[in-house]
C-alpha cells in the first residue's frame, strides 16, 4: 500500500463510501429479527489518533435501528475494528512491525495497547472465520512480550480500582430514586487523576452510569470494572471474507 495514500482525503473518501455501500446492502435486507424496514441511527465517532485528513470521513459509524422492534444492526465496516478507538487502518498498519519504520506520519500508539493488538493477531485472530478464511496472509506472529503484558495487567488493575473509586460512593450508599442522574452529574462534573499518567481527567455521565450499573449488585465490583476480552472476541464482525478478500486484492495491486 502506497503511505502517501494515507494522507490524501480522497483515500478516507473511498473507504465511506465503502461502508455506505455495505449499509445499502444490510438495509435492503430488513431487519434480521423481523423483517421490517431498518432507518439510519448512526453512531458518532471521534476515532482516537485519526490523521486531520481523515476526521470528517471517519467521524460516525454508520448503524441502524428496525423501525418496528428499535433493534439495532451495524453493519460491517472497513473504517472501524468492531469497537476499537483507533481508525481499523491504524490498527493494521501499527500492528506490522515491517511496517513500523515507515508510517511517520501515522499518529504513534502506546506500547501497551500495540503489544495487545499483535497478541490478537497472533492468537486471537487465526480463530475467527476472517482468521481462518485468510491462512498465509498475515504478518508473522510475534512472541508476546511479558513485559508489556504484565503492565498491560497492571493498567487495568489501575484503572478498575479508579473506576471503583469514582462510583463506590454511589454503590455504598444508593441515592433516593430520582437523584441518580444527579449524582452522575456531579461526578461527571469533578477532576480525577488518570491513573497512568497522573494527569488531569473528567469522565462523560454516560461512562460514570455504564460503571454503576455494570458493578451494582456484584460480589466483587472492582473486578467487575477492570477491562476483559471484549464479548465480540473471536468473531470480529467487522471484517467478512468479502472484505479481507477486497483488501488483499487491493494490496496486490498497490505493494511497496
Ligand atoms: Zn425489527
Amino acid at each position: 500500500m502506497c503511505h502517501a495514500l494515507l494522507q490524501t482525503p480522497a483515500f478516507y473518501t473511498v473507504l465511506r463510501r465503502v461502508d455506505e455501500d455495505l449499509a445499502r446492502l444490510v438495509r435492503e435486507k430488513g431487519c434480521c429479527h423481523c423483517g421490517k424496514p431498518l432507518h439510519s441511527a448512526d453512531y458518532p465517532r471521534k476515532p482516537r489518533g485519526c490523521p486531520p485528513v481523515a476526521r470528517l470521513q471517519c467521524d460516525s459509524r454508520l448503524s441502524l435501528c428496525c423501525s418496528n422492534c428499535r433493534r439495532r444492526t451495524t453493519p460491517e465496516s472497513v473504517r472501524f475494528l468492531g469497537r476499537r478507538v483507533y481508525l481499523a487502518i491504524i490498527v493494521v498498519l501499527r500492528s506490522s512491525r515491517a511496517h513500523a519504520v515507515c508510517l511517520g506520519g501515522l499518529p504513534q500508539v502506546g506500547a501497551v495497547t500495540l503489544e495487545r493488538w499483535r497478541q490478537w493477531w497472533s492468537e486471537a485472530f487465526p480463530g475467527t472465520p476472517a482468521g481462518r478464511w485468510l491462512p498465509g496472509q498475515l504478518p508473522p506472529s510475534s512472541t508476546p512480550d511479558r513485559r508489556l503484558m504484565s503492565l498491560s495487567i497492571d493498567h487495568r488493575n489501575r484503572w478498575a480500582r479508579l473506576r471503583f473509586s469514582v462510583i463506590g460512593p454511589l454503590l455504598a450508599s444508593p441515592p433516593d430514586k430520582g437523584e441518580l442522574q444527579q449524582a452522575f452529574h456531579a461526578l461527571a462534573a469533578k477532576v480525577w487523576r488518570h491513573p497512568i499518567t497522573g494527569a488531569d481527567v473528567q469522565f462523560g455521565v454516560s461512562t460514570i452510569e455504564r460503571w454503576f450499573y455494570r458493578a451494582r449488585h456484584v460480589q466483587d465490583p472492582v473486578d467487575r470494572l477492570r477491562n476483559r476480552l471484549r464479548d465480540d472476541c473471536g468473531h470480529f464482525v467487522s471484517l467478512s471474507p468479502a472484505i479481507i478478500e477486497a483488501l488483499v486484492q487491493q494490496y496486490r495491486m498497490h505493494p511497496g
